[in-house]
């Protein structure tokens, strides 16, 4: 038997299918594709550097041995970086498979296996003691567990964990702290992924709306992020409706907590408009100082971070529940909500938040189904009224009063249209 694996042609970016035998290592295949981005990522690489140097002088000024715990070590790459910086040991922690049987080969060949120790587990079955993985706590803890949203791959429990079993208390963190930053936009572009729009149709007997029910209008939709390379939105698709402002921020280097929980911003619009979206993105310092700074702030907030490419981070839009009205000077109210691994936002007029009965904001969950049934793209596709104008005038050209059509498709508004430009049946 042969199986099929779906792969990116890295020149055109389309998704290609290649056979594969049967016994075909898929392990393989997910450490290939998934970390390359992040290895050529050169800005992250030598902040990393730069911070791990930091805390191991810092550790070894006050005469102590360096002693490091890198949870997800991937590659070994930066315990390797700790190794050259002088730490007197590691312990490079690393769940999936693969990618840890690649760390100890990488680890060998660089010359590092007396200063580095892979341990093959997830960090929480990490053991420390006389007979345990790690011989004592570490005092410099050195990770990179982050995706676009910063928690979604688990930072903040292991984090947690981390703080109660494997690292001394007043250890050495890099990155240092994460602060991530939210502005409130209007866009139609971006507004478009999320709800159907009114669409309208110019029948020979005058024109008509198709409009979605009100469940869909009222409906939160996913509570997946929508990650984007923000620094490809060109200014002309969203309005600018507040300052860039700090929703959060972690120590990473003292106990951090995972638990549900949210957090209050006030905004003073910079203009009226409607808020429809939350654009968000985080910087990490990698030192305490903060003068080693890691950003994915887009192009409009700092001029130069659209020069390091990367896939692996980019930026968040949030759709907020519904589009709220907001006038320029009158103050709102911006909430976010997070579990261990994901966040979301509330937008509510200064006043209503006095009303803090009301904090606990529902994750966004689809109650209407079309979010189920439509990506983002897609929401995209069938409310680009150039494309809905093609359809209509192809459909016009061919459709007659006693037309019987037959519609062979996914959740596409064909049927609806053939319907109101006259079809006998659909
Ligand atoms: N540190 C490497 C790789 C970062 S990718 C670098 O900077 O280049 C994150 C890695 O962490 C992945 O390989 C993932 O499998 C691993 N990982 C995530 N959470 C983990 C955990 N709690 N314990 C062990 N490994 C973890």
């Amino acid at each position: 038997m042969k199986t099929f694996c779906g792969r990116a042609n890295p020149t055109t970016g389309a998704m290609e299918w290649f056979e594969e035998d049967e016994n075909y290592d898929y392990h393989q295949e997910i450490a290939r594709s998934r970390y390359a981005d992040m290895l050529h990522d050169k800005d992250r690489n030598t902040k990393y550097y730069q911070g791990i140097r930091a805390a191991v002088s810092r550790v070894k000024e006050r005469g102590e041995k360096a002693i490091v715990l890198d949870i997800g070590t991937g590659t070994g790459l930066l315990s390797m970086m700790a190794a050259s910086a002088g730490a007197d040991f590691c312990y490079a922690v690393e769940v999936f498979k693969p990618m840890a049987n690649a760390a100890v080969k990488i680890v060998e060949k660089n010359g590092f296996r007396d200063k580095i120790k892979v341990i093959n587990k997830h960090s929480t079955e990490v053991t420390v003691g006389p007979d345990g993985d790690m011989q004592c706590r570490a005092n410099i803890l050195v990770t990179e567990l982050f995706d676009t949203e910063l928690i979604g791959e688990g930072a903040l429990p292991t984090y947690e964990h981390a703080h109660k079993y494997l690292v001394q208390e007043g250890c050495e963190a890099v990155p240092h702290r994460a602060t991530v930053y939210v502005q409130l936009v209007e866009s139609k572009r971006m507004w478009s992924w999320n709800k159907l729009f009114p669409v309208h149709v110019e029948a020979e007997d005058g024109e008509k709306i198709i409009v979605s029910p009100s469940e869909m209008e009222n409906c939160p939709g996913l509570p997946s992020v929508c990650d984007i390379q923000l620094n490809q939105m060109p200014s002309t698709d969203f309005t600018v409706l507040s300052d860039v402002v700090t929703m959060f921020s972690v120590d990473f280097s003292k106990p951090v907590k995972s638990a549900s929980t949210c957090y209050r911003v006030q905004l003073e619009p910079v203009k009226s408009g409607k808020a429809q979206i939350v654009l968000s993105w985080w910087d990490i310092d990698m030192d305490p100082s903060g003068m080693i700074n890691c950003t994915m702030a887009p192009y409009w907030v700092k001029s130069t971070s659209a020069f390091q490419w990367r896939d692996h981070w980019m930026q968040c839009v949030y759709f907020l529940p519904n589009e709220e009205p907001v006038l320029q000077g009158e103050k709102v109210c911006l909430t976010a909500c997070r579990d261990e691994y994901s966040v979301w936002y509330k937008l509510q007029k200064a006043s209503e938040e006095e009303n803090k009965a009301d904090v606990r904001v529902e994750s966004p969950v689809c109650r209407c189904q079309a979010h189920l049934l439509w990506n983002r793209p897609r929401f995209g596709e069938l409310n680009d009224q150039t494309r809905m104008h093609q359809y209509v005038k192809s459909l016009i050209k061919v459709l007659k009063t006693d037309s019987v059509c037959l519609c062979i498709s996914d959740g596409s508004l064909l049927p609806v249209l053939a319907h109101y430009l006259g079809a006998k049946q659909v």
